[in-house]
């Protein structure tokens, strides 16, 4: 279930799934194309599995070194603010090609968004005019709305599982204060009191868990509190966080890494964006654009205290994020990075970089990924030794830190923010499970994270088989 699933990427995350479930091919000015999920690294990539006995590599799509659910199989649902139908909110999004739009029209024109809660004080003021599907009532109605849609929506379709996934606009932070956000219990009571620091994705969040639902938080805002996670401890489902890292963070975690790796010091790093879409009006208000800064500015953080030669404790890199909004270029993002780096003797190597992304096309295929993944790690279960009981993973998913821009960590474990490191974890959890030594280091999330030595002295794993189709078992049949 998709918050915000009229915006950009729900629209095309829908489209996406449509086309690739009815291997759709539709005629652009440069021929006929076929329907894919390139981005996507549990359906585009491969992972090496080791060696033949000719001594040639063995690679394997990621998606078949483990009982996945096939994205055909997915049912989608969701929330909008904003009421218009799937089909038409995929033409103002102006991301499909027209020919393939077409083929997808009758399909989608009867998808219609659920009414969501708006609250003018979290996203940017600009967004008034597409406000209009709205749930009434206090914060703690609508928290009760959510959850009957979640169960209504469960119910009519006879779902396994559901996660819920925000790809709505990005809010500003909510002030966390002590004895409001810090525990669940607090939680729920300015919930029942309708405290107005409550944000409408934490509504949405607390809907989502105590209905026994992953939620996912694909925009950089705190709704993940403290309070939530220790609600999702207590339900035994899986929270995941923040922000998408789909474009300009993502290259920025390759070359930083690449850069301090290499013995170069990046000292100055300039990143301006500028975007025509809906979420680059919203963010073009400053609190929503302050969300955005703050996940995109922490992303070198790992990477430059790992190298004590080049940078004396506490020091940073000039580093400075500037987004514009620019109706024209619509979905198609120009990102325009300048990175310098200090090299041999003070001598200076600047790196400028030019990327148009085009935002929802990038973003939709991760949104795919966590969804895939995080359904596996609830079917994940390890021990240290056979003498041990099974034991899920820890409620905040780490592992998928390579598909965001601000990785949520169980507490006190790091943030490990570099691209390569972020998928050798993510690869070597999944190597794990079908008994392949790790090809690089791994940190666990359980309770007490512990590291891949600890696997190697004797850690099992066990995965349970995937639903097959969604009309087919009960949460204990997934058992
Ligand atoms: P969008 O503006 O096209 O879509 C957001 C949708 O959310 C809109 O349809 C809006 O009506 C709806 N909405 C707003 N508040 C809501 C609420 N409280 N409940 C339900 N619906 C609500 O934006 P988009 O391009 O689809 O991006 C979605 C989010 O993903 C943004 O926060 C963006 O920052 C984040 N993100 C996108 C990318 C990317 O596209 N490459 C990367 C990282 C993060």
């Amino acid at each position: 279930m998709l918050v915000g699933w009229g915006g950009n990427n729900g629209s095309t995350f829908t489209a996406a799934v449509l086309a690739n479930k009815h291997q759709l091919t539709w005629n652009t000015k440069n021929g006929q194309m076929n329907s894919n999920w390139f981005g996507s690294i549990t359906q585009a990539s491969t992972v090496r599995l080791g060696i033949d006995e000719k001594g040639g590599d063995v690679f394997v799509t990621m998606s078949k070194l483990l009982p996945m659910v096939h994205p055909d199989d997915l049912v989608i649902d969701g929330w909008d603010i904003s009421p218009m139908n799937l089909a038409d909110a995929m033409v103002r999004a102006k991301v499909i090609d027209y020919d393939l739009q077409q083929k997808l029209r009758k399909e989608m024109s009867t998808m219609r968004p659920r009414p969501a809660i708006y609250d003018p004080d979290f996203i940017a003021a600009n967004q008034v005019d597409r406000a209009v599907n709205l749930i009434r009532g206090t914060r703690y109605e609508q928290y009760l709305q959510i959850r009957a849609d979640i169960k209504d929506f469960r119910d009519k379709n006879k779902l396994d599982r559901i996660i819920v996934l925000w790809t709505a606009n990005t809010e500003r932070f909510c002030e966390v204060t002590k004895g409001v956000h810090d525990t669940s219990e607090n939680l729920e009571q300015a919930l029942r009191k309708n405290n107005l620091e409550i944000s409408p994705s934490t509504i949405f969040a607390m809907a989502a868990v105590d209905e026994g639902c992953c939620y996912v938080n694909g925009s950089p805002q705190n709704t993940l509190v403290d309070g939530v996670i220790e609600r999702a401890e207590k339900m035994g489902v899986f929270v995941a966080g923040d922000d998408f890292k789909s474009g300009q963070t993502k290259l920025k975690s390759v070359l930083v890494d690449f850069l301090v790796s290499a013995g170069l010091k990046p000292v100055s790093i300039v990143s301006y964006n500028h975007l025509g879409n809906n979420d680059g009006k919203n963010l073009s208000a400053p609190r929503q654009f302050r969300s955005k800064e703050i996940t995109k500015s922490n992303v070198v953080d790992d990477m430059v205290a790992s190298n004590s030669v080049l940078y004396s404790p506490g020091e940073k890199p000039d580093h400075v994020v500037v987004i514009k909004y620019v109706p024209y270029v619509g979905d198609s993002k120009r990102a325009m990075d300048e990175y310098t780096s200090e090299i041999l003797l003070h001598g200076t190597n600047t790196l400028v970089v030019h990327n148009t992304c085009e935002d929802s096309l990038l973003a939709v295929p991760l949104i795919l990924d966590l969804v895939l993944l995080t359904d596996l790690f609830c079917r994940m279960a390890f021990r240290k030794d056979e003498s041990s009981a099974w034991a899920p993973l820890h409620p905040v998913l780490s592992s998928l830190g390579y598909l965001l821009k601000a990785p949520l960590v169980p507490p006190g474990a790091p943030v490990v923010n570099a691209l390569g490191a972020q998928r050798a974890a993510l690869t070597d959890l999944l190597r794990a499970c079908v008994g392949l030594p790790a090809a690089h280091q791994l940190r666990l999330e359980h309770k007490v994270p512990f590291l891949m030595s600890e696997l190697h002295s004797g850690a099992l794993f066990k995965s349970a088989p995937p639903p097959k189709k969604q009309k087919l078992t009960h949460e204990n049949g997934d058992k």
